[in-house]
């Protein structure tokens, strides 16, 4: 592949530097430039009397005490947890090491299962499902355990399947420094399903290969062979 600028430096530890760099994809999500201005209580402060205004508009009392919290809850359960991933800043710090263990062509495809929730950003309601996530290292690998975390911080925007897919992949692809990546999401989502258009069986199945797993065909099968063994583990 082409030699290509890497905008992630790291230190002599291996930490990347300026993750929320990777947070930054071709594909971006369609968030304000000013989004960043209010810390996250003042925008706790702020959303949470509007969702009180919408919740009695729709007949609501909420002076009943199992409701009397929900604007609030509603309002910190956007902010700090299901759309933290809005903000570059939440990017998960990663390390960064030489790859010295993959030197047979034929082993060397790093894949993996991950279970997501994100919210669609038409009905902003859950659609949750799993991403099939490879990579084949150029020299570089990242810990497991980040590729997870990767995928959560772009499922925690309002999204759409095709762009979560894309963004992964982008992100993966600058942290590790390499095209050969694929990105396989498989979700069922609940705008459909409870909306009685569609059933809970209903799955939409979004892929992105890049490198050699678009332009070789023994890599791209192994990839779809991988998804079909891998076994579902469920934490
Ligand atoms: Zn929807």
């Amino acid at each position: 592949m082409s030699k290509k600028r890497d905008p992630l430096q790291h230190d002599d530890e291996g930490y990347l530097l300026n993750t929320t760099e990777a947070a930054i994809t071709n594909y971006p999500s369609p968030i304000r430039q000013d989004a960043h201005k209010l810390s996250d209580e003042e925008k706790i402060a702020r959303i949470e009397p509007k969702m009180r205004e919408i919740l009695e508009i729709l007949g609501l009392d909420l002076e009943d005490e199992s409701i009397k919290r929900t604007p609030y809850r509603i309002a910190k359960m956007y902010v700090s947890e299901v759309f933290s991933g809005m903000d570059p800043k939440n990017f998960p710090k990663i390390s960064r090491w030489k790859d010295d263990f993959h030197h047979d062509q034929n082993t060397n495809i790093v894949f993996m299962r991950v279970g997501f929730t994100s919210f669609c950003e038409h009905h902003l309601v859950p659609m949750n499902g799993e991403a099939f996530v490879a990579y084949k290292p150029n020299g570089h690998l990242i810990g497991l355990s980040k590729i997870p975390r990767i995928v959560r911080f772009f499922a925690k925007r309002p999204q759409l399947q095709e762009r979560l897919t894309a963004q992964i992949a982008d992100a993966l692809s600058k942290v590790l420094q390499t095209d050969d990546v694929a990105v396989s999401i498989s979700a069922t989502h609940y705008c459909v399903v409870a909306r009685g258009i569609e059933d809970e069986g209903s799955h939409t199945i979004t892929n992105v290969l890049r490198g050699q797993f678009n332009s070789n065909p023994h890599v791209r099968e192994e990839f779809f062979d991988a998804i079909q063994r891998i076994p579902k583990h469920r934490v």
